[in-house]
């Protein structure tokens, strides 16, 4: 029997992992299977310990449980710590490993698929959820010129400040008036709703890139209104996908696979 794996989230069916997966298995000859798990909203707990039970090796956390899967982990990775949120989990003989590789992916993305610097920008980043609290010491540890964070309920994106201390500025969006960025990330889950967190007009520097994590619907909202508002480059979040299935890959198998041809494929096989 091949070894199992899945990705688990509320909702999950838009989910490329799979594919990813199924790529990275098949460049490395790995024999596994990895498969779509949809948990109720509040059934994540349930749902991984069945998988556990029928004998499954690891999973990847998407939203909106990557506070929970944090909490099921009984052993973190320092980066898993810093997030306080989990997308990886891999169940070992004595204790279930936790780890965060959404801030590798994104910087992977940003520095190395779409060639830009972070280092001395003015980064923008929008959303205080799981995805969010994944990137911010990343980001930081690239030494942008600012890093700020704003989101729809400030009180939670200060709660993240107190946590990461010195280096990251939090703002509501009507606060963001005025202000330019060279970098502008959308972790916010707006898009999945067709939906644009309120931002002011103005944000984008000349030459900014917009960014939005979110992948596999078009133009998100987002990048229209960032399109409008001149940015360029704009990205979706299929480059992140890949760079962090390819961590996480590396944390169950042991193997990095090549994302580029996986990356080229999903774009050409785009639902
Ligand atoms: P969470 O549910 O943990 O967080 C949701 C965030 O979105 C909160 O900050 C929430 O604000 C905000 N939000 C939701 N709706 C709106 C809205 N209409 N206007 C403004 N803000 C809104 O989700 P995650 O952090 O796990 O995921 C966020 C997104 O990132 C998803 O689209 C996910 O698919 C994507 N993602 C992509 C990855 C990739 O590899 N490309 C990896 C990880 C995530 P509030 O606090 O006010 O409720």
């Amino acid at each position: 029997m091949p070894d199992q794996y899945a990705v688990i989230g509320n909702p999950v069916a838009h989910s490329r992992s799979p594919q990813i997966h199924a790529e990275f298995a098949r460049q490395t000859g790995q024999d596994l299977t990895y498969e779509r798990l949809l948990a109720p909203a509040n059934g994540f707990m349930e749902a991984v310990k069945a998988f556990q039970a029928r004998g499954g090796l690891g999973l990847n956390v998407t939203l909106p449980f990557k506070a929970e899967a944090f909490g099921y982990a009984t052993r973190l990775s320092g980066r898993a710590s810093a997030a306080q949120a989990v997308n990886t989990l891999k169940f070992e003989d004595d204790a279930v490993f936790g780890d965060n590789t959404d801030g590798t992916g994104l910087i992977g993305d940003i520095t190395h698929n779409l060639g830009r610097d972070i280092a001395g920008r003015r980064v923008l980043l929008l959303g205080a959820g799981g995805a969010a609290r994944g990137v911010i010491m990343p980001l930081l540890l690239q030494q942008p010129a600012s890093l700020t964070l704003a989101n729809r309920t400030l009180a939670k994106a200060q709660a993240l400040q107190q946590t990461i201390g010195a280096g990251l500025e939090v703002s509501t969006y009507a606060e963001l008036a005025g202000r330019q960025f060279d970098i502008v990330v959308n972790a916010t889950s707006a898009s999945l709703t067709g939906a644009l967190p309120q931002l002011p007009s103005g944000l984008f520097a000349g030459g900014a890139l917009a960014y939005d994590m979110m992948y596999g619907v078009g133009e998100t909202p987002f990048l229209a209104f960032a399109r409008v508002e001149g940015a360029a480059p704009l990205a979706d979040g299929l480059g992140m996908l890949v760079e962090q299935a390819a961590e996480s890959f590396f944390i169950w198998r042991g193997l990095r696979p090549d994302t580029a041809p996986v990356l080229k494929l999903l774009r050409q096989t785009a639902v």
